[in-house]
């Protein structure tokens, strides 16, 4: 059994972008980022683990906007494609 967390924290925008897509997925080149070691399914330490290496790796997810902190959970980008469209400072 894996001691790694597995809080799932849906108001976070990366965990909540693994726990309903269950991937990574660039929206601008398709790129799909390769889960770390280990994980093959998408329980929620897995979406734990794959949303703490797309935020390592500098995956985009968009931040909740608006005054309902509405979430564009279904969008990101993957490291070059954030830097080329300007998300990443
Ligand atoms: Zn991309």
């Amino acid at each position: 059994m894996s001691s790694y967390r597995d809080n799932l924290d849906v108001s976070d925008p990366y965990e909540a972008h693994a726990f309903f897509l269950c991937e990574f997925s660039c929206d601008n080149c398709g790129e799909t980022m390769p889960p770390p070691d280990g994980v093959t399914g998408c329980d929620d330490a897995s979406c734990c683990r794959l949303a703490d290496q797309a935020r390592a790796l500098r995956w985009y997810v968009p931040a909740p906007f608006g005054p309902e902190r509405r979430s564009d959970i279904q969008t990101c980008y993957c490291p070059e494609c954030a830097a080329k469209l300007g998300f990443l400072g």
